[in-house]
């Protein structure tokens, strides 16, 4: 008889468009960093939904703030206020060292309001002549899904054959200033950039970097937008990654785990002199700023708030990659991060990305290839040391069977 997992994956394969290639396991529940599986089987998550799922499966704060939200109102829609959504914007932007917030539910919504923010402040506040606009984005870019952000990705499977795309954007080689700084001209209005390339597999520009793009876009008058939506909120060490390189963008666009792993709740924060040029009817979204949204969203915040979150995955983080540095050389070329945040580049001569996560997934860890040859690991920031140790332990016997 077929396993009720292998049922339940045919079952989906059969009517969901295949646009991801799972890991076979079926999850039914988890707590904290552990997930259970439809046969009872426990793995351990090491990608915490790419970042969304940072304060761990089911954390009791988050939990009690969407239960108790539940029992209360879940939708009002922004044609009438409710009363979660000013606490949690007022204490989002005062996380953030900023004033104002645009609520909305998934990550790329939040590049996209970060996108038509910086054109309306383009024209309306620099002067850039009308329908002119240009933004510049780094090789190698991960924004989302729509249209124009797919339009600005240099990956082609992401982009080929979905075009025409949206004009006005600007491609230069991520991690050069240089290069950046060529590519603006009086029509520039946003350069928009990654503290860190999640998708790309981790990659961690050199240190001068953001510093310089922010002393580049003062200098030029160009607003600097930082997509914090994976690096921020607690995964590598800090409130956001831009803190780690003592770096102030302009606008921060927030997303994953801004809805604590239960709710989509993504952001564009900044201050008033930008984000105050959008006017009624000219931005929205039906579900952005919800009750529900703003109570879980109001809970995150209040968890980052401590501190606490931050300084473990630092500490964390430091013990992962003592570890994992152990392993070049040992079938690792290199791995690559900041805090409870890593890319491992695998030797591609011995085994793909994917290879070597069916094996971790037989050991009993959750992982995730990206570009072929590179595993990402990112757990939840409630891991346990030892489990953390015991999931580097996996990887390296994975390793000694290729
Ligand atoms: N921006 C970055 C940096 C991301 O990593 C992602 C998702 O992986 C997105 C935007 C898109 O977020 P969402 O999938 O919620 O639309």
């Amino acid at each position: 008889s077929t396993s009720a997992s292998a049922q339940l994956i045919e079952l989906e394969d059969a009517h969901i468009a295949h646009t991801y290639h799972p890991l076979p396991v079926v999850v039914a529940t988890a707590q904290g960093a552990w997930v259970t599986d439809v046969e009872g089987r426990k793995y351990l998550d090491c990608l915490a939904a790419y970042s969304a799922v940072n304060f761990g499966h089911g954390h009791p704060a988050l939990i009690a703030a969407a239960k108790a939200q539940l029992d209360r109102v879940t939708l009002t829609s922004r044609a009438f206020h409710n009363d979660q959504l000013g606490p949690f914007v007022a204490a989002l932007a005062k996380l953030s060292g900023k004033d104002m917030v645009i609520p909305m539910n998934t990550g790329t919504e939040a590049v996209e309001s970060g996108i038509k923010v910086a054109r309306a402040w383009g024209y309306r506040v620099k002067g850039v002549e009308p329908e002119n606009a240009n933004i510049i984005v780094a090789e190698g870019n991960f924004h989302g899904r729509t249209i124009t952000v797919v339009g600005f990705s240099s990956d082609p499977v992401a982009r080929h054959g979905f075009g025409p795309f949206t004009p006005g954007f600007r491609s230069v080689p991520y991690g050069d200033a240089a290069a950046l700084e060529a590519a603006i001209d009086d029509n520039t209005v946003a350069v928009l950039i990654e503290p860190i390339q999640g998708e790309a597999g981790i990659l961690v520009p050199p240190a001068d970097y953001l510093p310089a793009v922010r002393e580049i876009t003062a200098r030029r008058n160009v607003l600097f937008i930082a997509d914090e939506i994976q690096s921020g909120l607690g995964r590598t060490g800090a409130t956001f990654q831009c803190d780690n390189v003592g770096v102030i963008p302009d606008l921060y666009l927030l997303g994953k785990a801004l809805g604590g792993g239960i709710v989509p709740v993504s952001a564009v924060v900044g201050n008033a002199d930008i984000i105050g040029v959008l006017g009624s009817g000219e931005h929205g979204s039906t579900f952005g700023g919800n009750p529900l949204a703003a109570a879980v969203g109001r809970a995150v915040v209040g968890l980052l708030e401590t501190g606490e979150f931050q300084e473990r995955s630092r500490t964390l983080g430091l013990r992962l990659h003592a570890s994992l540095d152990r392993l070049v050389g040992k079938g690792v070329l290199a791995v690559r991060g900041v805090g409870l945040w890593a890319g491992i580049d695998i030797d591609p001569e011995l085994a793909t990305g994917r290879e070597v996560c069916e094996l971790l997934v037989a050991r009993g860890v959750l992982a995730k290839d990206t570009h072929g040859s590179t595993i990402r690991l990112a757990p939840p920031i409630v891991v346990e040391a030892a489990d953390l140790d015991w999931a580097v332990e996996q990887l390296e016997a994975v390793l000694q069977e290729l």
